[in-house]
């Protein structure tokens, strides 16, 4: 406990819920009204927990204080904490306050026992904090009084930040794998060893391992790479029956899997489940250096160490400056330096408000690789480095793909890939091989070639001065930079948007831009315009005025390729011819470079090809528009979008047809009408095999779970459509019924929070609390955090939850959707509907299907796990019910009924069925 000489602790502290405010002060705990607590902030910092969610229940966006979670931060970096009262007193070991009334107590006994952990001589997460503290009491941090006299100046000086990081080091070129074949008994004997000998012998499991293991075997034929496609209902086990033979593999043949997953959920699962089949021990007795598990993300995703240093040195100020302290904090404890979905707190960039943490990582490109001070210790190259000798890498479906398609090196290519999650590898591949002529994409780009321009601060650089040692030894390699830098001040530059709605755009780019605009609200008719959504407009009949200032930014745009092109020729002679100067370093800083730039001319390419073909005959592989991004009414960027028809044809070129083995994995690959008739037809489209004419194998293992014990279909039919306080109403009588633990799916941002804002008070004054996706200030995987931490919290989302979210057992219970989740009917959607060979209608309900498959797939995670899926809507048509699982109970009922049906389930237990009515469709 503190001393009695130390700055005593505020005795004042806040809370503040849906339900009411609470302070504490000398007096004990009293309830107060939300202008008191205001005016007793602004008088005296008082502690509270998570100040921007308080000052959003308080409604006054200034609020401060001294937050807990700040303090956390500093005391346990890299820690995991649910930033809530119950997951803060569950960090502490401290008692879990009953009501809201003890809250206030709680923050009080927290902050003492974290203030007395820094007089712990034990505290492991001692070294560096005083030196960062001296920074933090400059920047004027609230908590910095309170600790100064607690944390004692270390005898010896501490290791600074970037001293502290360990080198990572070069590995010797891996052998290519040995082509083995793996048998069946072996499969079998492994999944064994990660099961465990008393596991349930699971016949699905063992049968799903061994389809995996064919994707191992040995390539016939160049471009025809094994493929399997392989459903496996929930419950199966599909993650160790696909690690089994993985690992096997690996192990004897001496290579590296990649499994590659569309949602961080399920890639932390997978970090943790890999350990077993991937044991370091292993590794070490096969001569492996380095982790044989690497996770490996987009740049985009880590903490980049030069940001960082910029930013400790005077690049941030005020409230932004106190955050990259704490991340300095972070990253020294930190096991990978991911900032995103990594052990930085999700929590952390929200306390600051502005978008701080994206500055910190290396968003744009801009890395100077062996030029950079701490590029023997980046958490980037370590990363890649380390996937290059690993067993297995675990990544996602967008960095595979990239990956696939432009790797630095050989061994970085993926050549065994299974894609989990697999029903998302079209939409990852849409989005990959997409062309966005935009505003921001410009302006990027710009920024890229040039450098900060005006009064922009920061060590970001531009082109020149990354490769300023080539431009002194090269004259035609300093010629294409200069060429360059002319070229791209033709792009936008800040002010664009601006500049383009007050009618004065600058440089053929901006004029394009403009015409885009005036096009797209000349023409749109989606509805959008009133709404405040976002405008858009095909392509076509675009007239002599647009095409001739579209071919005037063409021309721009090769004026900028061009040069480039040189300059990336000039880079590979330059590493041919080796000068004296270029040694390791330099040379791995030219062939970044290198890298950069050819990703960057393919870019400008994929432009230019939009461009050409915007006054010509419209081409069959693409589907081509224009389009206005605005929320709210406000605008953000315009642009020229270029999608393929099937990305799955690009795919194919760059990820199977280099592969040797690959499988797609899903419990929803194929659509559930599909499954029933064991016709594959869609999922095997799906896959891009016959684009390489590749006939995958397929399997399929239903889901060992009692669906028409445990779960059950309400199809509520007198909650009229576009109704809010109907909506509203039947949302918060739901969740009220179930006691909480409901997640709540909404395919319209604008609806869930006027739901939101109609039953939130009312719920919480039952101790009902409820978070929302797009009005609470909290991270999506945060928000999933305190949902699963609580049983009697709810959660309000749209898109992301609808597969994101892995909650087994009693934290949910109840999935509602608002409605039947048609997709939008967006100039993409419709050229897609036109060209299914099946008819527009089999498209649309494939789409449906899917998202309901997906969202049911949310309720049931465990054989344990109970609950009802319900969806509010009067005209749900019964083609759609075989979204659901076979044998689960269906009804069609009145608000009235399900809301009995939820409560009685809810007090009764799970085998709580209600009694069948005429109107029901029990899922055969
Ligand atoms: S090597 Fe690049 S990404 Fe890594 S710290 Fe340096 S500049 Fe940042």
């Amino acid at each position: 406990m503190a001393a009695t000489s130390l700055p005593a602790m505020p005795l004042a502290a806040i809370h503040a819920s849906h339900s009411g405010c609470w302070l504490q002060g000398t007096a004990g705990t009293r309830p107060v009204g939300k202008g008191e607590a205001i005016m007793a902030a602004a008088d005296t910092p008082l502690l509270l927990l998570n100040a921007p969610l308080v000052a959003s229940r308080l409604g006054y966006p200034d609020l401060s204080g001294l937050d807990l979670l700040e303090l956390y931060a500093f005391i346990h970096p890299a820690r995991f904490m649910v930033p809530t009262p119950k997951g803060l007193a569950q960090a502490l070991g401290l008692a879990e306050p009953a009501r809201d009334d003890a809250v206030p107590a709680l923050l009080q006994a927290a902050a003492e026992a974290l203030l007395a952990t820094c007089e712990d001589p034990a505290w492991p997460e001692r070294e560096g904090a005083w030196s960062a503290l001296q920074s933090l009491v400059r920047l004027r941090w609230p908590w910095a009084g309170l600790l100064i006299p607690r944390i004692a100046q270390p005898q010896k000086a501490e290791r600074w930040l970037f001293s502290r990081l360990p080198e990572w080091e070069d590995t010797p070129e891996r052998p290519q794998p040995a082509q083995i074949v793996l048998d069946d008994e072996a499969i079998t004997a492994r999944l064994a060893e990660l099961t465990g000998a008393a596991a349930e012998l699971r016949p699905a499991q063992q049968a799903y391992a061994r389809a995996a293991g064919a994707m191992f075997g040995p390539r016939g034929q160049q471009r025809q790479p094994h493929i399997v496609l392989a459903q496996a209902g929930t419950g199966t086990g599909k993650t160790f029956g696909y690690l089994a033979p993985a690992s096997l593999w690996a192990e004897r043949s001496g290579g590296t899997v990649w499994v590659s997953t569309y949602t961080k959920a399920l890639q932390r699962q997978l970090r943790r489940e890999s350990r077993a089949a991937f044991p370091p021990e292993r590794a070490v007795q096969a001569g492996r250096t380095g982790p044989p598990v690497v996770v490996r993300k987009g740049r985009e995703n880590y903490l980049c160490l030069l940001n960082l240093e910029d930013a400790l040195q005077g690049g941030f100020t005020g409230r932004p400056a106190i955050m990259a302290q704490l991340v300095a904090r972070w990253a020294a404890y930190s096991q990978d330096g991911d900032m995103i979905g990594g052990d930085l707190p999700g929590w952390l960039g929200t306390l600051f408000r502005k978008r701080g943490i994206t500055a910190l990582t290396d968003q744009r490109g801009e890395c100077v690789y062996a030029g950079c001070p701490h590029f023997r210790k980046c958490f980037i190259e370590r990363a890649a480095r380390a996937s290059a000798g690993a067993e297995l890498v675990i990544a996602n479906h967008a960095l595979v793909m990239i990956n696939a398609a432009r790797a630095r090196e050989p061994a970085q290519r993926p050549t065994r890939i299974i894609f989990d999650e697999g029903h998302h590898v079209f939409e990852a591949a849409d989005s990959t091989f997409a062309a966005a002529l935009t505003g921001a994409e410009t302006v990027e780009l710009r920024r890229w070639v040039i450098g900060p321009e005006g009064t922009s601060r920061g060590r970001r650089r531009g082109l020149a001065a990354r490769l300023a040692d080539v431009a002194s030894y090269d004259a035609d390699g300093a010629r294409a930079i200069a060429d360059a830098r002319e070229a791209a001040s033709a792009l936008p530059g800040d002010g664009w948007l601006a500049r383009i709605v007050e009618g004065g755009p600058f440089g053929p780019i901006e004029d394009l831009l403009a015409e885009t605009r005036a096009l797209v609200l000349a023409r749109d008719e989606s509805g959008g315009q009133e709404a405040g959504y976002g405008l858009e407009t095909e392509a076509a009949q675009l007239g002599g005025a647009f095409i001739e200032v579209a071919g005037r930014a063409q021309e721009a745009l090769e004026a900028l390729r061009q040069p480039l092109l040189r300059l990336a020729l000039r880079l590979e002679a330059l590493v041919e011819d080796g000068p004296d100067w270029l040694d390791g370093p330099a040379r791995a800083r030219i062939e970044g470079a290198r890298g950069a730039i050819g990703w960057r001319t393919d870019l400008i390419a994929g432009w230019i090809g939009l461009l050409a073909r915007l006054g010509g005959p419209g081409d069959p592989e693409f589907v081509d528009w224009l389009a206005l991004e605005r929320s709210e009414g406000r605008e953000w960027d315009i642009g020229l979008h270029r999608r393929y028809l099937d990305p799955m044809k690009p795919f194919a070129e760059a990820v199977l047809a280099g592969a040797h083995g690959v499988m797609m994995t899903s419990a929803t690959l194929t659509d559930g009408a599909e499954t029933a008739s064991g016709d594959w037809m869609s999922a095997v489209a799906r896959s891009g095999a016959p684009h390489l004419d590749v006939r995958p194998q397929v399997f399929a293992a239903p889901s060992p779970f009692d669906y028409a014990k445990n779960a059950e279909v309400l199809i509520v039919t007198d909650v009229p459509k576009g109704d809010i306080p109907a909506l509203a109403n039947a949302y918060g009588r739901l969740i009220e019924a179930s006691g909480g633990g409901a997640l709540g799916l909404f395919t319209a941002i604008r609806r869930l929070r006027a739901v939101y804002g109609r039953i939130a008070d009312r719920l919480a004054r039952g101790g009902l609390p409820l978070y929302a996706q797009h009005v609470d200030p909290i991270d999506t995987g945060t928000l999933v955090d305190i949902f699963r931490d609580d049983p009697r919290a709810s959660l309000l989302g749209t898109d992301a939850l609808r597969d994101g979210v892995d909650v087994p057992g009693h934290s949910l219970r109840l999935v509602v959707m608002e409605q039947v989740p048609w997709p939008k009917p967006s100039i993409l959607h419709r050229a897609r509907r036109l060209a299914n060979r099946g008819g527009g209608q089999a498209h649309d309900d494939r789409i449906i299907r899917a998202r309901l498959a997906q969202a049911f797939g949310r309720l049931i995670r465990t054989g344990q796990d109970h609950g009802h899926f319900v969806v509010l809507s009067s005209a749900f048509p019964s083609r759609l019910l075989t979204a659901f699982p076979p044998g689960t109970p269906v009804r069609r009922v009145t608000l009235d009924a399900a809301l009995q049906s939820v409560a009685g389930s809810v007090s009764e237990g799970p085998s709580a069925a209600a009694p069948q009515s005429p109107m029901d469709e029990t899922r055969a």
